[in-house]
């Protein structure tokens, strides 16, 4: 700074010094005029390198920084390096973005960045595969106005991102998008779709499959269990093998219809065209009835108690719920022993409808409970057969719970019993009509 005023000072005093030299020598007017002249000089010469400044402004990028002259020199040097600063620095950044770029293009996954209004700010080319975009056109146009599905801009009005969104039908004809949406700063949402529609198709095959198989073997079943039921009541029956074989095969045909009827339940449960059907479900109604085949299946071997702390009703299909309801009453009854207590409780918890079934039975280490629901597994092989168990029931229970946005809570000691809680969403309930209560 100091430097800078001297060197700028040194060309003005000088100026001043030879003026009034030559004022004392020649007189004021001479030396006004010297004065006058050489200042102008001065002042052209900095407006030529305001002048060369300007010029160089108008395209910086395509013009060099001119060398300039006296003081500028110092300035314009400065500004050049921080041209070619700036300049490298933009190229690093242009490299970064291009890796970027082709990391995400590389990826197997679509990826748009989405800002608060929805606007496309940027894409990989899968998501414009997915879409049916065209990135250099439809960059800046909103999300909604170039996909258009229904379910799709409900998907993104909601706001609640916490599971995915599977997209039948996309853009391309029979496509099947998955797509996750996640919120990150200011607004913005990283937008990632997947192609699933191999996966879709190979479970579609599995579960028409099993619900075909099921199917078919209904038929041939009920037929050998008919003709098993009408020999094993032939009065003219004296052998006892003979008796006790068909007895046998009485009890493996039954078991293998109650598995049949499962799989059907469960394939129907399954099925993504399948919706829930909703309707009031007059659940003390309900628990009524469930109560009463409770204790018809008990034979009087437990106290089975109902406990209606709740008159509400539901939102929902009487029938899945009675089968959900239905099998965690029999779980109870299978696994307590003689003597035991099961209650059946319908309550309100922070207003969410619950239903639940505790027992005092032979209770689930704690290693066994989140995989209770899959199909087919069992902590106790052998009872679950003895008691006619499908290793099915559970799974059922879960997929009718999920279809009722419901969860389901399972507490459980050891050899002291369990409590399988259906917890509704508060939307569910249904407070009882004005003339229901009268
Ligand atoms: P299953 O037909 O074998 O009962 P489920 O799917 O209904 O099949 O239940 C899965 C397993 O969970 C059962 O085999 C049993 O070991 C365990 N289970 C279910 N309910 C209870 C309960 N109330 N008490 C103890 N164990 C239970």
């Amino acid at each position: 700074m100091f430097d800078f005023w001297r060197r700028a000072l040194v060309f003005p005093l000088t100026l001043l010094l030879f003026s009034m030299l030559l004022w004392a020598a020649a007189g004021a007017l001479p030396a006004a005029l010297f004065f006058g002249v050489f200042l102008l000089v001065r002042l052209v010469f900095h407006l030529h390198q305001l002048a060369l400044l300007d010029y160089w402004l108008a395209d910086p990028d395509a013009r060099v920084v001119p060398d300039g002259a006296g003081l500028w020199e110092e300035v314009f040097a400065r500004l050049n390096r921080m041209v070619r600063l700036h300049r490298k620095e933009r190229k690093q950044h242009t490299a970064a973005l291009q890796h970027m770029e082709q990391a995400t293009s590389a990826l197997p996954e679509g990826v748009a960045i989405l800002d608060e209004a929805d606007h496309i700010e940027w894409c990989n080319p899968l998501v414009e595969q997915h879409f049916g975009l065209d990135g250099a056109r439809d960059i800046g146009q909103q999300i909604t106005y170039l996909a258009r599905q229904p379910e799709f801009v409900q998907y993104l009005a909601m706001h609640d991102f916490s599971e995915p969104l599977v997209l039948r039908g996309a853009r391309q004809d029979g496509l099947t998008l998955s797509i996750k949406l996640i919120p990150y700063s200011d607004n913005k949402k990283l937008l990632i779709s997947r192609d699933i529609t191999r996966f879709e198709r190979i479970e579609t095959m599995r579960r028409d499959f099993v619900a075909n198989v099921s199917h078919e073997l209904r038929t041939p079943l009920t037929v050998v269990n008919g003709f098993v039921e009408t020999l094993l009541d032939m009065p003219d029956l004296e052998n006892d093998t003979a008796r006790r074989a068909l007895q046998l095969m009485g009890e493996q045909t039954q078991r293998m219809e109650r598995l049949v009827n499962d799989l059907l339940t469960l394939s129907k449960l399954d099925n993504a065209l399948n919706a829930l059907q909703e309707e009031t479900v007059e659940v003390p109604t309900l628990l009524r009835a469930l109560h009463h085949e409770g204790q018809s299946l008990s034979g009087g071997q437990h106290a089975l108690r109902l406990e209606l702390e709740s008159d509400c009703n539901l939102l929902g299909n009487t029938a899945e719920l009675r089968s959900a309801f239905g099998n965690l009453v029999s779980n109870a009854i299978r696994y307590t022993p003689q003597g035991g207590e099961i209650v059946l409780r319908w309550q309100e918890r922070d207003g969410q409808p619950v239903f639940s079934v505790q027992d005092s039975g032979l209770g689930i280490a704690p290693q066994h409970i989140p995989r209770l629901t899959e199909r087919f597994y069992r902590v106790d092989h052998s009872r679950s057969r003895e008691t006619g168990g499908t290793g099915l029931g559970l799974a059922i229970v879960k997929h009718v719970v999920n279809r009722h946005q419901a969860r389901l809570e399972i507490a459980s000691k050891e050899g002291k019993g369990s409590i399988f809680s259906i917890v509704f969403p508060a939307k569910r309930r249904l407070p009882l009509l004005a003339a229901e209560v009268t």
